[in-house]
């Protein structure tokens, strides 16, 4: 194919840009909704875990600066997780084996945040509508509604919204935005902005695929033959090309089907059984504000009685 990289990340972009449409959906996404859906492509072999990344994610937040600055790369040395002050990390991972290239000698680094499900559990699992799926694959949050149960942390396949338990007062949960208000204008999120080696394409999820195929077929050894997130609980609007088994770099194995559709189950069968007890609370409640209205009532009428009968008497 006679298109370079670059100059597919430039139709993609602006094919983003169009497809950058805000229209609330709150729930799964149909097919039509897919080929509205933009997406970042992460390739974990060209990225060389700078840090960058991390860094415009949190000035662009403007979330809190971390102890140790972006520049220390000993912090590469541990596995990270995203948490309510750092909405996304970069983790490196040693090959498990050494193979016979050389490309493959090195460890992998791999960006992780919010994957921006396409049938979001954590949308599903919020009873209050907190955290909505947006026509253009962003699933956003709002504290406004938001009453602090947690059920999206249960429910998130991948781990991802944190809670901010030191906050006593507006605790919020907290995860990648996927920069919002900047991909509702065109994008792309700070994060693939910044990205020196360009590891991180943001795009129409249509054309990322084409991407990530194209870049498999051109460079055949270099990557695994999967592309993360096409399929993965039901897909995901970021999607990651390695060189390296996904299950060796930190990624959870994970089926097709979108968990969603088992959250609903528990959650109608909770309010099913829920449901049960009320019934039975109102009409207890019924017999007992009943049987106080009798008691009054015939209170009332031998009061009544008794002034007719001494009333008589007199
Ligand atoms: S900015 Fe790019 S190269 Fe640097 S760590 Fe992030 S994804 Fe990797
Ligand atoms: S990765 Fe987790 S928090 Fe993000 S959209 Fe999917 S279910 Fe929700
Ligand atoms: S999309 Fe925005 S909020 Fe999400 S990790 Fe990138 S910079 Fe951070």
């Amino acid at each position: 194919m006679n298109l370079t990289r670059r100059g597919f990340f430039k139709v993609v972009t602006a094919a983003g840009a169009a497809a950058a449409i805000r229209t609330p959906s709150g729930h799964a996404a149909s097919a039509t909704d897919l080929q509205n859906t933009i997406g970042c492509l992460v390739d974990t072999t060209l990225c060389v875990g700078c840090r960058k990344c991390e860094q415009a994610c949190n000035e662009r937040n403007q979330l809190p600066k971390p102890r140790e600055s972006f520049d220390e790369m000993t912090v590469l040395e541990n596995e990270r997780r995203m948490d309510e002050t750092t909405y996304t990390v970069v983790n490196k991972y040693y090959p498990k084996h050494i193979g016979a290239l050389t490309w493959r000698t090195r460890p992998s680094f791999v960006k992780f945040q919010c994957m921006h499900c396409n049938d979001p559990s954590c949308v599903s699992a919020c009873i209050v509508g907190a955290l909505t799926r947006q026509e253009n694959g962003a699933v956003v949050y709002d504290a406004a509604k938001c009453i602090g149960c947690r059920y999206c942390m249960i429910a998130c396949p991948f781990q991802v919204p944190a809670y901010e338990y030191h906050n006593a007062l507006t605790p919020q949960v907290r995860k990648c935005t996927f920069c919002f208000e900047d991909i509702e204008k065109g994008g792309p999120p700070a994060c693939a902005r910044v990205c020196p080696r360009e590891a991180v394409t943001f795009g129409r999820k249509a054309d990322l695929l084409r991407l990530a195929n194209w870049k498999m077929k051109s460079n055949p050894g270099r990557y695994v033959n999967h592309i993360y997130g096409e399929h993965e609980v039901g897909g995901t609007s970021w999607m990651y090309l390695a060189s390296e088994p996904f299950k060796t770099i930190g990624f959870p194995e994970l089926g097709t089907k979108a968990p969603p559709r088992l959250t609903e189950a528990i959650q109608h069968g909770m309010f099913q059984y829920f449901a049960a007890p009320v019934a039975l609370y109102a009409v207890l409640g019924g017999i007992m504000w009943g049987t106080g209205y009798l008691k009054r009532a015939l209170r009332k009428s031998e009061t009544r009685n008794d002034t007719d009968s001494k009333g008589a008497e007199e």
